[in-house]
């Protein structure tokens, strides 16, 4: 039996995913424990020998209703059963405006400003990247090319006319939701 095999392997909740279900401290590699550190009450795991601690956040997600005089861009997934808005992760230390102009750009080909932050939802997910705090914005198209990317085809569709959202994107499901409650509340 080898070192690692004898250790006693730390449990984690069922909605922490498989990359964060950390056995050994990435600095010291010593094998961790779980105990309250904070007044908080709450068991955290940590390296006995160099007390790093693992405090994990939920991801943080942009999606991007973006319009002009044409209609609202959105993305045709090839593998997909409908539409969705342009979306993503925001990076480290990225600014999450940035990060939905970023998006747009990527997905769309086009050049955004952000008009409005219509509101925020939690994504409970136990699959990567685990749970997401998705915040959805609003933005005017000021300007570049349409053109798709390996999300799929890049479109700007009459908001009279768009077809029915892919079934796996719950954001783009959600913010559409978002972006009907502010137009029709005037
Ligand atoms: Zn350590």
């Amino acid at each position: 039996m080898s070192f690692h095999e004898k250790q006693i392997m730390l449990s984690y909740p069922e909605n922490v995913v498989p990359s964060l279900r950390y056995q050994f401290c990435p600095m010291c590699a010593s094998p961790l424990i779980r105990e309250v550190i904070f007044d908080d009450n709450i068991p955290r795991v940590k390296c006995p020998k160099c007390n790093w601690i693992q405090l994990s956040s939920n991801a943080v997600g942009v999606v991007v209703v973006a319009k002009n005089n044409d209609g609202i861009a959105v993305i045709v997934p090839p593998n997909e059963d409908g539409i969705g808005f342009p979306a993503g992760l925001v990076e480290y230390g990225e600014n999450p405006e940035t990060a939905a102009v970023r998006e747009v750009a990527e997905e769309t080909g086009l050049e955004v400003k952000i008009t409005d932050c219509l509101g925020w939802f939690f994504l409970e997910r136990s699959t990567f990247p685990g749970p997401v705090v998705q915040i959805v914005y609003e933005a005017e198209v000021i300007g570049g090319t349409l053109k798709g990317s390996n999300e799929g085809k890049a479109e700007i569709i009459p908001e009279s006319n768009l077809p029915t959202f892919s079934s796996s994107r719950k954001g783009s499901q959600k913010a559409f939701q978002y972006y009907l409650a502010k137009i029709k509340g005037g």
